[in-house]
């Protein structure tokens, strides 16, 4: 985009802001990449991790073939999000929950840092890195509570397998969120 042309959008939104009453706030993967997360879209086939694209290790054929490897997988993101912090852009969203009158945030990132700034109630499209679902009867799990060399992690309550959640929804309480244990995030 020319930059005469990005100076005019961003005023001409400065100037809606101002007025708006009612804002909804749907962010990707450019909103963390200032905090060291990876996107991991090299587009294409690009190989990600151990050879294998994007698409092919994150799809819902996986976790029907190997649930195991997708666990690995997720293991190794979580490992790399486990140093990664909010920047200002997660920091000034989490304050315009109370510059609205009405606010609503839906993401497509797993890395959870919008709710680690503060936001509360992201809708996040894709899920979070951290919370998992039992695959016999439904239950939630949170991965952290979860003994890191047990994979798939096991439902606490029927013994089932866990995949990653696909959709969530943070907590709407006012508390930040814990800080991951670097153990955790292993
Ligand atoms: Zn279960």
């Amino acid at each position: 985009m020319p930059w005469k042309q990005e100076t005019a959008d961003a005023s001409e939104l400065r100037e809606r802001l101002r007025a708006a009453r009612r804002v909804f706030v749907l962010t990707g993967a450019g909103v963390s990449a200032e905090s060291g997360v990876p996107t991991f879209r090299g587009g294409g086939r690009t190989a990600v991790w151990k050879g294998m694209p994007f698409d092919v290790i994150s799809s819902a054929g996986m976790i029907g073939r190997d649930l195991s490897l997708v666990w690995e997988w997720f293991d190794y993101r979580r490992g790399v999000l486990g140093s990664c912090r909010p920047n200002p852009a997660h920091e000034t969203l989490a304050g315009w929950q109370t510059r609205f009158p009405s606010f609503a945030l839906a993401t497509q990132n797993i890395d959870g840092l919008h709710a680690e700034a503060g936001s509360r109630g992201v809708y996040e499209l894709h899920g979070n890195a951290w919370r998992a679902r039992c695959l016999n009867c439904g239950g939630r799990e949170d991965v952290r509570e979860k003994p890191a060399e047990v994979r798939p992690p096991v439902c606490r309550d029927c013994g089932g397998l866990c995949r990653r959640r696909r959709r969530a929804r943070t907590s709407s309480r006012s508390t930040q969120r814990r800080r991951r244990s670097p153990a955790s995030a292993a």
